[in-house]
């Protein structure tokens, strides 16, 4: 769950980047953040992160006031969010099985847990053969789907998704939505931001449109899909 009450942010330069922004993402939810380079959705999510605190008003994040949270309780915020970046942010020395079992090295978590989790993580996003392979030795697409997995590996309430399709080819994109969507399904709350207007209008859902730092847009939207069921 993601709550922000009347949120403003400005960067000490005295940039204003976001300006009493009110929004609320329930559990289980899938929602698209999308808005043009500078609206302030990367401020957004660093404020969802606690890698900045607002400026003012209040943000709640999986039970977080992030107000209120001391430093010592950020590495336990982050541990219920997963996030996905543009440029996937994988381990080049690193197998896929060591990128994705490396979350949970860092948490000590028990050996036998890792070796039965890991793998499971990875057939889920596809890509069981590829588990002893490189980050290098694998598409684009590939690689978003490692980091994928690397997100769910310690099963997170929410996976925060930053253009995480940016990198990859535009038919490829689809298949990361299907992953995160199929993701959701199962429970896991989903905030995706997106510059690709196909593939917003081709899923549908919750779209919260960001300008110029104020929410100026937040409906669920058909996608395409059901509008040609109609
Ligand atoms: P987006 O992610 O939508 O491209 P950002 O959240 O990065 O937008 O930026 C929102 C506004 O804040 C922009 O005007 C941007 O120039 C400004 N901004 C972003 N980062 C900083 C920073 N570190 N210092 C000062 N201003 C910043």
């Amino acid at each position: 769950m993601v709550e922000f009450k009347n949120v403003s942010y400005t960067y000490p330069t005295g940039q204003h980047a976001l300006q009493h922004v009110s929004l609320k993402i329930d559990d289980g939810e899938f929602a698209f953040i999308v808005g043009a380079s500078g609206a302030g959705k990367s401020t957004l999510i660093k404020l969802m992160l606690r890698e900045l605190a607002a400026t003012q008003g209040e943000v709640t994040v999986n039970g977080y006031n992030l107000n209120k949270l001391k430093s010592r309780k950020i590495p336990e915020l982050r541990r219920t969010i997963g996030v996905v970046f543009q440029d996937f942010r994988l381990i080049p020395s690193m197998t896929v099985y060591d990128n994705v079992a490396f979350a949970l090295r860092a948490i000590d978590a028990p050996t036998k847990y890792i070796r039965s989790r890991v793998p499971y993580v990875i057939s889920l996003v596809g890509l069981a053969q590829k588990a002893k392979s490189y980050p290098n030795d694998l598409s684009g697409g590939e690689q978003q789907r490692v980091a994928l997995a690397r997100a769910l590996v310690n099963d997170p309430q929410l996976i925060i998704a930053d253009e995480p399709t940016g990198n990859i080819d535009p038919e490829r994109s689809y298949e990361i939505v299907d992953l995160l969507k199929a993701i959701n399904a199962c429970g896991t709350t989903v905030v995706m931001v997106t510059h690709q207007h196909d593939l917003v209008k081709y899923f549908g859902g919750r779209i919260i449109n960001i300008n110029t730092g104020a929410v100026v847009f937040d409906e669920v939207i058909g996608g395409i899909d059901e509008t040609q069921q109609l």
